[in-house]
């Protein structure tokens, strides 16, 4: 978002302009953006053979997976609908990750039907997999190598009690299973969590799966995960990346020739790739001054943006109706029937009804986490491309929200 003449715009587009032409709340997504990231990380690793797999439950509009297929990404699933949209977005079966947790054997094998990698996390299922497909259908295990990482508990899936992977210490079990069903496993997997700051957090946890490596002869691939941290505020330490590729990238190449064969990396970046490219505008409905407080009403709450009031994350929040320069203090919250509070204590561009507001940082986790609460209708979404707006959702109508319901006679 630039500031220019005292409007702001993404690529030129002015974005009250936009709140007024598609009506808010409204997601606003910056290709640009997405693509610099994109880029970004798959530069990062030198001639390391690299497949960056988009995962898409960060953000899963059809127009911003077929974006990123277009830029060479491929694409991370965690149900097999994520999967179907995929598909649905011209990805091949073979560039597609499917990495369920506690989901049903008949999803694993509807996703084997569809040709997908499979990555599995439990034991249980491992033996399942091995009797219905022994060695005929390639399988790579996601572990669990309890490094802690992540901002914060939530989203940190690598600690000792994580629902996620299988643990290390559980090495000479999956051994066994794999030797008794003739497994196929082409690859290993970890995902510590989000929010990784500094390079040696994965290089620890790399190691272990060096370590790992060496049981298994058929690898293709590992696959790291994702977890990198991207700036909410200015000033924001951030996963650098360019340092975390050559650290990787060297220790992996050492690892490959330990191996005796040059492995592909993998990553499933979700938040790094669109949490920055995301705006979300929200029109101010009123300013109600309290003994203590000044608060901003908007036209949303935490049915279309979740982050704050689930995790505490903070995105910034810009008055984009007043470039004016006269700061006051103020609570920003939403409409829902419970304590909403996007922002407190924020320095705000003064404050009047009807004021478009602008939070950053609402690429990721951000519409996909929206709901219907409140019997709320579901914002639409546009995505600037080449300098031009395109609507790629359209804003959710009464009808919606009854669509499914069936009213019985009382
Ligand atoms: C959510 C998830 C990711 C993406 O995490 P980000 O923090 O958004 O990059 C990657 N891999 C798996 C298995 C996930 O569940």
């Amino acid at each position: 978002m630039l500031l220019k003449n005292d409007r702001y715009n993404v690529q030129g587009v002015d974005l009250v302009d936009l709140a007024e032409a598609h009506g808010t709340p409204l997601y606003v997504y910056d290709a640009d953006k997405i693509k610099a990231q994109f880029d970004r990380l798959n530069n990062a690793f030198g001639d390391v053979k690299l497949r960056v797999k988009y995962a898409c439950k960060s953000l899963t509009n059809l127009s911003i997976l077929k974006l990123l297929r277009s830029y060479g990404s491929e694409l991370d699933c965690v149900s097999i609908q994520e999967v179907q949209l995929g598909l649905m977005a011209g990805f091949e079966p073979a560039q597609i990750l499917y990495t369920p947790n506690c989901v049903s054997f008949e999803e694993i094998k509807e996703a084997v039907e569809i040709g997908v990698m499979i990555n599995l996390d439990n034991i249980s299922i491992l033996e399942q997999f091995g009797h219905e497909y022994h060695g005929s259908v390639p399988v790579c295990i996601r572990l669990n190598p309890h490094i802690m990482a992540g901002g914060n508990k939530k989203i940190s899936t690598g600690h000792a009690d994580s629902k996620f992977g299988i643990s290390i210490y559980q090495m000479a079990h999956i051994l066994r299973v794999v030797k008794t069903y003739d497994l196929n496993v082409v690859g290993l997997h970890m995902h510590t969590g989000s929010d990784i700051l500094d390079a040696e957090v994965f290089l620890r946890a790399s190691e272990i799966l060096f370590d790992t490596a060496k049981n298994f002869e058929n690898l293709q691939f590992i696959d790291f995960g994702s977890g990198f941290k991207v700036a909410y505020k200015t000033g924001d330490i951030t996963t650098d990346i360019e340092d975390l590729g050559n650290k990787l990238a060297e220790s992996f190449k050492s690892f490959c020739a330990d191996y005796g064969r040059d492995l592909e990396m993998w990553f499933e970046p979700g938040k790094y790739i669109v949490s920055e490219a995301g705006l979300f505008l929200v029109k101010t409905n009123v300013v109600k001054t309290t003994p203590a407080t000044v608060f901003v009403g908007v036209d949303s709450g935490m049915n279309h943006l979740i982050r704050p009031m689930m995790y505490d994350s903070y995105h910034e929040i810009v008055n984009i109706s007043n470039a004016s320069d006269t700061k006051r203090v103020y609570t920003i919250v939403g409409y829902i029937c419970e304590t909403d509070t996007f922002g407190l204590d924020r320095k705000l561009d003064e404050v009047k009804a009807g004021d478009i507001l602008a939070f950053k940082n609402a690429g990721a986790y951000s519409f996909s986490m929206a709901s219907n609460y409140n019997s709320r209708l579901r914002p639409a979404e546009v995505l600037i491309l080449n300098g031009e707006a395109h609507l790629i959702r359209k804003r959710e109508v009464f009808e919606d929200l009854v669509r499914n319901q069936i009213e019985i006679d009382i």
